[in-house]
């Protein structure tokens, strides 16, 4: 599948959320009621992913609203018994469906029947369970990682930056999605993620899930990201450009020590960011933050 940017894909953006709990297991609402809430905030899309249970989802899509079968699952971190388990989401899997013991200890093999399925697997908060990158480096096959977890914010361990700052600089490519993670009242509605779309249905989803067609957000808008071919001797790779709503901070992230950052004037608001692609840049992903501190993140442009 080829990597896209949703900011040069035609389309319509439409607003998910794609990890969420339910009184199906420890959730606060029941399946019915959570997708109401949901939509009636403007969400189109939302994954039901309750603890080693599916949903029914059957008859609770709307125009417009789009309700996907998931789970999370917890395989064991293999020969680290001393360590949580893994913590993955698995977006459109078939109601019913379900791990065998063996996938249960093996997460690559949990993984991979995820995709046979039809289905594709999240890494959710890595931080939250203690998990260094040595800890779930040798997962394979998940198409993104939680950059944001609005539960795990209670604790202050909602944040994947490092993380995904890891594996993209071993040359992985994998996206970022923020989520709420719903479990009670006060984690709706703080993290998402807008995929760009030509028509709401889960294979387009999935679609997008699997090329990166998306970002993610607590806050800002991004309206466009892209790399522009070299206009003169000075930008040899071409320049970086970042649109977005009224921010404070606007970086470009590249691997290890790569990278830049515009900051706005005391008092005052940036929306735009333009940059030279630096001549060791492996890959460019923006992010913004706003004057509240909330947050929003491109996927990589693999240069
Ligand atoms: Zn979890
Ligand atoms: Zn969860």
């Amino acid at each position: 599948m080829r990597w896209q940017n949703p900011f040069t894909t035609e389309g319509k953006w439409y607003k998910a959320n794609l990890h969420t709990h339910t009184t199906t297991s420890d959730g606060w609402a029941d399946p019915p009621q959570t997708a109401e809430l949901y939509r009636r905030a403007g969400y189109h899309i939302l994954a039901l992913t309750d603890h080693w249970a599916t949903n029914d989802v059957g008859g609770l899509s709307r125009r417009d609203f789009l309700v996907i079968s998931g789970l999370e699952y917890h395989p064991l971190c293999p020969d680290k018994p001393e360590v949580n388990p893994h913590h993955l989401v698995a977006i459109n899997v078939p109601h019913g469906f379900e791990l065998t013991a063996r996938q249960r200890r093996d997460a690559n093999a949990a993984i991979r029947a995820v995709k046979a399925a039809g289905g594709e697997s999240l890494l959710a908060h890595p931080l939250w369970c203690g998990h260094r990158y040595d800890h779930y480096s040798y997962l394979k096959g998940y198409v993104a990682l939680e950059i944001y977890n609005a539960t795990c914010d209670k604790i202050a361990r909602s944040d994947g930056q490092t993380d995904w700052c890891y594996l993209l600089d071993a040359g992985r490519v994998v996206g970022g999605v923020a989520v709420d993670d719903t479990h009670g009242p006060v984690d709706f509605f703080a993290g998402w993620t807008w995929f760009k779309l030509d028509r709401l249905t889960v294979p387009a989803v999935m679609e997008a899930l699997r090329s990166g067609c998306y970002f993610s957000s607590t806050g800002p808008r991004i309206h466009d990201f892209r790399v522009h071919p070299p206009a003169d001797t000075d930008t040899p790779r071409g320049t970086v450009e970042v649109r977005c709503s009224p921010a404070e901070f606007i970086y470009l992230s590249a691997q290890t020590y790569h990278g830049a950052r515009r900051k706005a004037e005391s008092g005052k608001a940036i929306r735009k960011f333009t940059h030279p692609v630096g001549k060791d840049w492996a890959y460019v992903r923006a992010i913004v933050v706003d004057h509240r501190g909330r947050r929003a993140w491109t996927n990589p442009i693999f240069l």
